[in-house]
């Protein structure tokens, strides 16, 4: 069989091998022993996706994960020797993980970077209100959104309040099979006559979107806004709160559903945050599997405040990597400019995976592919790369390199047409420190939306990837 195919090549044919760009398919590169190392991976993925379904509940999973695999509060005060292993936690919102490595780190760190916010909708400071008998949270959404694919879908409800004296509650409601769930309508198509001459993007308006959340009064035919006091008692009842608690609270609405396997052939996972969990929980399982001493100290950092910007004290336009970076540079007597020069970064984000459905948008020869492998990403930002850093040709040639020579499956891809649109990512932050620094992450089709799709056999390569990088000197 083999020998017959040989025979039947042409020239041209053995030519094109050598000499043209190949795109490897997952699916037909990989080995099955591989394949089923994937299925395997993305069930903690899964379960990760379920348990962190925002910045605070990621962050306090990495932390019970890092703890059970050994890491211990970073202590600027201590010495630690190759091989120890820390974490330095910012606001409960944001993480860092490092492995101490052999190599002074004046030489620099390895750096994965990834993201643990995802756009959602956040309660209002003033969300409860009563209309005609409903009661409702007024909300404003986080991150970039299409409005209209969020009506309709079921809705939980996560995140903290502090209450007057300051007490903090945490709140978790509609992820429980038991637990009621949160909704906001649209109109019947019968009646939607004027709303379907709205442009799209307004066909659903920030100010619509609005939280269905009880419709029974409480039982006193004189009081007004009976509706909105019945809910009321309830949520002093459960969590000791009176209306003006939310004032001091940060309650984030997402989808209510679990993270699925999708198709025949399961070879999807389909959930909603997977931008940018999908590469968080990837760049957090590589460092908690490193062993022994890496060459030069790995780092982890889980963000915050991706998707409105980097900005805040939990994003990384931030100085706490650098305060961290710099604390460590100082324990090991050199300076933060020198290990901070010496650094390399995976900024570890999603890239838009090609859809056959809607290919507008995409320039095919440098669009990133479902199921071919992990996505390095030169540069993204729009109109003529602005809002990007765009990595080195040297830095691309050594990442390629670090990845072929681990076998890792990888594709380059670009976010889209020229002028089409654009993005970006921390990796400019990150490079903005003189730190050489690259897209590298997962392609995902239906980005941004309630319910998110990515290839396992990606997310495992991801993780190789990750891993990698850690032990590159
Ligand atoms: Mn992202
Ligand atoms: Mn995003």
């Amino acid at each position: 069989m083999a020998k017959k195919e040989k025979e039947k090549k042409t020239e041209a044919s053995e030519l094109k091998e050598k000499l043209f760009m190949k795109r490897r398919s997952t699916g037909l590169a990989m080995s099955e022993a591989d394949i089923a190392k994937a299925d395997k991976f993305c069930e903690g993925y899964k379960s990760f996706l379920d348990t962190a379904k925002t910045e605070r509940e990621a962050c306090a999973e990495a932390v019970r994960q890092a703890e059970a695999a050994g890491f211990v509060p970073f202590d600027k005060n201590a010495q630690y020797k190759p091989g120890d292993k820390v974490y330095r936690v910012n606001r409960g919102k944001a993480i860092i993980l490092a492995v101490i490595g052999k190599k002074p780190v004046e030489q620099g760190v390895n750096i994965a970077a990834a993201h643990i916010d995802s756009p959602r909708l956040d309660l209002k400071q003033n969300p409860l209100y009563e209309n005609e008998g409903l009661a409702y949270f007024k909300t404003h959404y986080y991150g970039g959104i299409k409005k209209y694919q969020w009506p309709v879908t079921p809705l939980a409800l996560h995140g903290v309040i502090f209450k007057a004296d300051g007490e903090r509650v945490d709140v978790k409601i509609g992820e429980d099979d038991s637990d009621p769930v949160f909704v906001i309508t649209d109109i019947l198509p019968h009646l939607a006559d004027e709303q379907y001459k709205r442009p799209v993007a307004k066909l659903v308006t920030g100010e619509e979107l609005n939280i269905l959340i009880g419709s029974r009064p409480f039982r006193d035919d004189k009081a007004s806004e009976a509706v909105k006091l019945g809910i009321m008692c309830i949520l002093n009842e459960k969590y000791g709160i009176t209306e003006s608690d939310f004032v001091s609270a940060e309650l984030e609405c997402v989808p209510a559903y679990k993270a699925k396997d999708v198709g025949f052939d399961r070879s999807l996972v389909g959930a909603y945050g997977q931008d940018d969990r999908v590469c968080a929980y990837t760049a957090l399982e590589a460092i908690l599997s490193v062993k022994s001493a890496p060459d030069r100290t790995a780092v982890t950092v889980l963000t915050d405040k991706e998707e409105i910007g980097s900005e805040g004290c939990t994003g990384l336009k931030s100085a706490y990597m650098r305060y961290f970076l710099a604390d460590l540079a100082e324990m090991y007597g050199t300076d933060e400019r020198t290990l901070l020069s010496g650094s390399k970064c995976l900024s570890a984000d999603v890239n838009a995976g090609f859809d056959p459905t809607f290919s507008e948008p995409f320039e095919k020869m440098n669009a990133s592919f479902m199921g071919r492998g992990v996505v390095v990403t030169k540069y993204t930002g729009a109109r003529g790369k602005s809002g990007t850093s765009d990595a080195s040709a040297e830095f691309v040639s050594e990442v390629r390199q670090m990845l072929d020579k681990d076998d890792v499956i990888w594709q380059t891809g670009e976010l889209g047409k020229v002028d089409f649109g654009g993005g970006g990512t921390v990796a400019m932050y990150v490079a903005n420190l003189n730190i050489d620094t690259i897209d590298v992450g997962v392609p995902v089709l239906s980005m941004h939306a309630p319910f998110e799709l990515t290839a396992k056999n990606d997310v495992y390569m991801a993780y190789r990837a990750f891993r990698t990088f850690f032990k590159h000197s």
